[in-house]
């Protein structure tokens, strides 16, 4: 009855191993063998985290990336990249990394685009192709990975990305139609499913998330295609999606020649009922009943109450398994020391994720009562979530209810807000400023690690930090930029600073999820509702304020982002949670509009990234998310001049909802597609102003006085001069001194020459 399965677990390491030995190695400290054994040494562990299961899963460690793991599996090298020697992993890494010019090419390599994988903040390396792709099977390490899994006594169900989803993910470099590769392509799939075949494999779980998106009709043609070619095989397939539901595209998922197939149950429940008539008496149906996408604790007398009927139905057809790959949650819960006994209570992460796919297993197999004790514990738990005091906060129930319609709106429409302020603040044309941040020295960080583990106490830490404000503004001062900002020196992170700092919120210590390769980020918890305590900015702006006669911009982060950028409560919808945010980042603004502050930005890095899958959910999410930033930051005056920031260059298909935030000023990033995106604005006669980066904060080359006019002449052409600032694409914290200076100093000079 029953079996259990796993789609994917986290490959960094509890202790982000991984992250350490590939930088040990990127710098030549360590050397391949070494990396090697560090690798084998995680892999190892995931099989034991998941001895319980039927299977254990081959195919989901990785160095960098699965997808690009998947282009060397298939022999889609670009050739910048392929060395043709046997050093397939240093390779791998060029390509995944780039290669600067002279470190042993003489001009340097470039890396392959990296894009967020669907909906998550996980990011993977573009597939390219070209009218000359060709496809070969290099399935080495993938069997060689079975067999490590054998030898520990496992049965082995290998996952590869399946062929019309690599193709979804990839990007032409010419203008050909992925899909006309695809009968170069399946051949190979073919090769592999046999070479599996004769290694005795059973299962193969081939992933097909694209089949959660829009496809047009080409797409699902394609799909037809693939599996109708890959018919003849001796291998099951379980063709698995993730991260949504099926919705059209399901009657055609189902009518493939395949063995099984995986859903998300919590994304696309309702897709359960619609499958059971579609499949036929041999197929499996995999229900993802765990939620792999956020750290709570399942409910796991519901799952039972789901899933029994499904059981009784389908008996051994019925296999069980989180939602998606574990890949998107930290390791282990256990490790945490510094979360609220209480609040713990209430988490999972992968390893109790798959403890609780275990007691699911043991209680549909046995019943219930076997595991009675556990589900007790279980609805204890989750009962005392429901009505603790640290979730519910009836402060903040009560302000959320008596939010008007009016506290979204400014009080003047921004035309009589810009005579307004144009008279307040006379500023010159083409007004300087920067993004926020500037570089976060070694000096910085070291007194912000010393203070939050105690070393150093709250008046040391603050005179340091007022120190580099001090010498913030003095360069900026000298430089002659026109609005200031105060540096963001205290700031570990845009989204952890506020966080930390807001009731609701809860940090833990080892929950690090890779973002891409070895880089992992540490999402914040929302548990409760969300309060501000006391000012969150206000000391720091108006201590760089009293520094300086010209205007100070204060710096926040937007509702948007912060949600975006943190595991958030599951028992209300997002857009609630995001309003609490927006009530208690609001009430900063306006403290910091009482104390003088007369410019404000509140970035909104992550608005864009928050779209949904479908399409048909847009609108709904950027109608919450732009009026939760609304809601934020309208509550000002109107000489108060509101600033948003976002670092992404993609505004063609929601530039109607950037206008409705209606900032007095955005700063977008557009130095890079020298001025085009601004195009989108001109025909849309987006009618603010804005700063569109003038240059690229991402590298660490100096921008020329040259190419910074030559930019603004061109975006001249597009937005009317008068409503033009100039400002680098993004915040300079990257970055050092040595670079910032200089590239600030050619900003002045073009904007001096910009205004003759
Ligand atoms: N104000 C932030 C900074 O300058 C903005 C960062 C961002 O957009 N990612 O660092
Ligand atoms: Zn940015």
């Amino acid at each position: 009855m029953a079996k259990l399965h796993n789609l994917g677990f986290p490959r960094i390491g509890e202790n982000r191993q991984l992250k350490f030995s590939l930088e040990q190695y990127w710098q030549g400290k360590i050397d391949q063998s070494a990396l090697q054994v560090s690798a084998k040494q995680i892999r190892a562990n995931n099989l034991d985290q998941q001895s319980n299961l039927d299977f254990a899963q081959v195919g989901d460690f990785s160095f960098y990336d699965h997808i690009l793991d998947t282009s060397f599996l298939l022999g889609n090298v670009p050739a910048r990249a392929n060395s043709k020697t046997d050093q397939y992993l240093d390779d791998y890494f060029r390509l995944a990394r780039g290669q600067a010019p002279g470190d042993d090419s003489c001009c340097g390599i470039a890396a392959g685009e990296m894009t967020k994988w669907f909906d998550t903040n996980y990011h993977y390396i573009v597939p390219e192709f070209n009218k000359d792709t060709t496809f070969s099977l290099h399935a080495d390490k993938l069997i060689k990975q079975v067999h490590e899994a054998r030898a520990k006594g496992f049965v082995t169900k290998p996952i590869i990305i399946g062929p019309i989803t690599y193709l979804w993910l990839g990007k032409a470099k010419d203008d050909i139609n992925p899909l006309h590769l695809l009968d170069t392509l399946l051949p190979v799939y073919q090769e592999l499913l046999d070479k599996l075949a004769k290694l005795g494999i059973e299962w193969v779980q081939i992933d097909e998330p694209a089949l959660v998106t829009d496809l047009d009709n080409e797409w699902l043609l394609a799909y037809r295609y693939a599996y109708q070619y890959l018919k003849e095989r001796e291998v099951k397939i379980l063709l698995t999606t993730y991260f949504g539901s099926l919705e059209s595209n399901l009657p055609i998922a189902c009518q493939l020649p395949i063995d099984g197939i995986h859903l998300d149950a919590i994304r696309g429940k309702a897709d359960i009922s619609k499958v059971l008539p579609l499949l036929n008496s041999q197929q499996v149906l995999s229900v993802g009943i765990i939620d792999g996408r956020n750290v709570w604790k399942t409910d796991l007398n519901k799952a039972l109450d789901f899933i029994e009927p499904l059981a009784e139905k389908l008996g051994d057809r019925l296999w069980l398994a989180p939602s998606c790959s574990l890949l998107h949650v930290p390791v282990d819960l256990a490790l945490e020391k510094n979360i609220p006994e209480e609040v713990k209570n209430w988490l999972a992460f992968a390893k109790q994720k798959l403890a609780e796919l275990t007691l699911l297993g043991t209680a549909i197999k046995f019943g219930r009562s076997k595991v009675a004790a556990e589900l007790a514990e279980n609805s204890y738990c989750l009962t005392a979530r429901k009505s603790s005091a640290l979730v519910n906060n009836t402060v903040v129930t009560k302000a959320v209810q008596q939010i008007q319609k009016s506290d979204k709106q400014r009080i003047s429409a921004y035309r009589q807000r810009a005579e307004i302020q144009a008279t307040k603040f006379n500023l010159p044309k083409y007004p300087t400023t920067t993004i926020g941040s500037f570089p976060q020295t070694s000096d910085i960080r070291i007194a912000r690690r010393e203070f939050k583990q105690g070393k150093i106490d709250f008046s040391v830490y603050q005179r340091l930090i007022k120190a580099e404000i001090q010498q913030c503004i003095a360069i900026q001062e000298e430089l002659q930029l026109d609005v200031l900002v105060h540096g963001e020196a205290e700031r570990n992170d845009m989204v952890e600073y506020f966080g930390e700092q807001l009731s609701g919120f809860v940090f833990s210590q080892f929950g690090w999820v890779q973002s891409y390769g070895s880089r992992c980020v540490k999402p914040p918890i929302i548990y409760g509702d969300v309060s501000r305590q006391s000012s969150l900015t206000l000391d720091w702006t108006i201590y760089a304020q009293s520094l300086t006669k010209k205007p100070l911009k204060g710096m926040l982060t937007g509702p948007v982002t912060i949600l975006n950028w943190s595991f958030v409560r599951d028992d209300q919808s997002r857009s609630e949670t995001c309003e609490q945010i927006a009530l208690a980042i609001r009430e900063e603004v306006i403290e910091l509009e009482s104390a003088g502050i007369g410019i404000i930005q509140i970035d909104e890095a992550a608005l864009r990234e928050g779209l949904p899958l479908r399409k048909s959910q847009w609108q709904d999410y950027l109608n919450w998310s732009v009026d939760a930033f609304k809601l934020c930051a309208n509550g000002v005056q109107d000489n108060t001049q509101i600033h948003t920031h976002m670092c992404y260059s993609e505004f063609n298909d929601i530039i109607e909802a950037i206008a409705n935030m209606d900032a007095d000023v955005i700063t977008i990033e557009t130095s890079r597609s020298d001025m085009e995106l601004l195009d989108v604005f001109d025909q849309f006669s987006y009618p603010n102003q804005i700063g569109p980066g003038v240059y690229d904060i991402h590298t660490p080359n100096i921008p020329t006085v040259d190419s910074i006019v030559q930019l603004m002449e061109s975006a001249k052409g597009k937005i009317p001069a008068e409503r033009l600032w100039l400002n680098p694409d993004c915040g300079l914290k990257t970055r050092g001194w040595q670079e910032v200076t200089p590239a600030l100093e050619n900003m002045m000079a073009a904007a001096r020459i910009l205004r003759q």
